[in-house]
């Protein structure tokens, strides 16, 4: 029987995850997080106000019974016609702290929080979740809700070769946009969404020097677009693979492209799970990065600011490979290939941002909990190396192949299992899935959805 429940993380999954274990009646809750502030996590607590939302007011609510939860609120506080709105990514904080304080006020001795950073986990019947400074929490399950792994070094950089002040390996880092002159160069790594944070950040602070954005294909995220209707799918593509890529390619042409990649997004899970790996490693080989850019979409405000300041020759956007970094008193030589080039070509830059994204092999981790738990093989890591093995209910699978009963996993670093699962429509529907199991409520009646 599970009366207790530790969750590491109170980020987005965490936090709900306590909160939907309340909602259900479940187990008492005990969130452990090392962050000072809980409830915000990496999205919205590390946020800079011009930072928005990547997803319309309207698809963020909390809770998957109650979809239109999150508009009501910012209605409540004066936005009005909120559904379509892009709002601060700080005010979807204050939301979630809001949730968290209600949760806490309503559960009496049910909620615990705790600040502490968890090192390991002990399975022995029951869980115990050990601390860094040696507290100990006793529960009778554990979640993880731990977010992403840092980013991994980019290609042809060693961090102990450059001064903290030309590379900062932490985008989100306070100090990354600090003690930088007009006449400066700013190279980001990465030419992803944390590329459009680190730029939009930098403008905001009124940094007018140049930026340079670096990765392999140059590729930068799409805006979004005034949704029209059209007829969606009624069921899940019958075709995967090279066909599956046909079959979108087509409904592109007839229905536009927004359409025809966000039709995909109920099924997107199944069509994971039934991939082979075969399928899965090619998607991820040749796919990826044009699937990133076109379903993570900018807000159309950002997509017009990232515009004028490429268009004002602000921003550059380049494709290439970094292949070497030499430090001198006036910056950072860069030695780079640009894309299709024979030679190298180099730079000289001020600052160096990586902006690589998460890194998910957790066996090149640093991280204290994961190794640990991956060095005694009580988690392994899924076959692509996107995050952590689990199954559909969301135990974690060990280094022998058994699935735990009393160690979950969710959020990001579930990516291996279900592929679509870092925006809150997904997370909200995992962590609402894993408290009702928690709560045996799984086996009563409907879903209630
Ligand atoms: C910059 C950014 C912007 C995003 N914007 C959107 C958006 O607009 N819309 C959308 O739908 N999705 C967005 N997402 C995606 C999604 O909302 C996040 O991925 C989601 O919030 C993930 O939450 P999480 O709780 O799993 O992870 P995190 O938010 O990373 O939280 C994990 C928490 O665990 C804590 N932690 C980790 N290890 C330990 C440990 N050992 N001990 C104690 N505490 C620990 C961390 O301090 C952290 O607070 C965004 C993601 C990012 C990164």
């Amino acid at each position: 029987m599970i009366r207790h429940v530790a969750i590491v993380g109170a980020g987005f999954s965490g936090t709900l995850q306590a909160i939907n274990l309340l909602r259900h009646g479940g187990p008492r809750a005990t969130l452990i997080e090392r962050a000072a502030r809980p409830g915000l996590g990496l999205a919205y607590g590390a946020a800079h106000p011009s930072h928005v939302l990547n997803v319309r007011a309207a698809n963020m609510s909390a809770f998957p019974d109650a979809p239109d939860h999150f508009v009501r609120w910012l209605e409540a506080r004066g936005t009005p016609d909120a559904a379509g709105a892009f709002v601060p990514r700080l005010t979807y904080g204050t939301y979630l702290r809001e949730l968290l304080d209600a949760a806490r006020a309503q559960a009496g001795d049910r909620l615990d929080i705790v600040q502490g950073d968890a090192v390991d986990i002990v399975e022995d019947g029951a869980v115990a979740v050990r601390l860094d400074d040696g507290r100990e929490v006793a529960a009778d399950a554990a979640v993880l809700a731990v977010g992403n792994l840092p980013p991994h070094a980019p290609p042809g950089l060693d961090p102990d070769d450059l001064s903290p002040e030309r590379y900062k390996g932490d985008p989100w880092e306070p100090s990354v946009g600090e003690g930088l002159g007009d006449a400066d160069t700013v190279l980001v790594i990465g030419t992803g969404l944390t590329m459009v944070d680190v730029v939009l950040m930098l403008d905001a602070r009124g940094f007018a020097g140049r930026i340079v954005a670096i990765s392999r294909r140059g590729l930068a995220p799409h805006r979004h677009a005034a949704a029209q209707p059209w007829d969606k799918l009624a069921e899940k593509p019958a075709a995967s693979g090279a066909k599956l890529v046909r079959s979108v390619r087509a409904r592109a042409e007839a229905i536009g492209w927004r359409n025809a990649v966000d039709e995909l997004r109920p099924f997107t899970q199944a069509l994971w799970a039934q991939a082979g790996q075969d399928d899965r490693a090619r998607f991820l080989r040749h796919l990826r990065p044009w699937w990133d850019v076109h379903r993570h979409r900018l807000a159309p405000q950002v997509a017009d600011r990232l515009a004028a300041l490429r268009a004002s020759g602000r921003l550059t956007i380049v494709a290439g490979k970094t292949l070497g970094f030499t430090e001198d008193e006036d910056g950072v030589t860069v030695r780079y290939r640009p894309r299709g080039a024979d030679a190298a070509d180099t730079m000289l830059v001020q600052r160096i941002v990586n902006c690589t994204g998460p890194q998910g092999d957790l066996l090149r981790t640093s991280e204290p909990l994961l190794r640990t738990l991956a060095q005694r093989g009580a988690i392994r890591p899924d076959p692509e190396h996107l995050g952590l093995d689990v199954t559909t209910a969301g135990q974690v699978v060990r280094a022998d192949g058994s699935a735990s009963e009393r160690l979950f996993a969710l959020g990001p670093m579930t990516r291996g299992a279900f592929w679509e699962i870092v925006a809150v429509p997904d997370i909200r529907r995992q962590t609402w899935d894993v408290a009702r199991r928690l709560s045996n409520a799984h086996w009563v009646g409907g879903e209630g959805l």
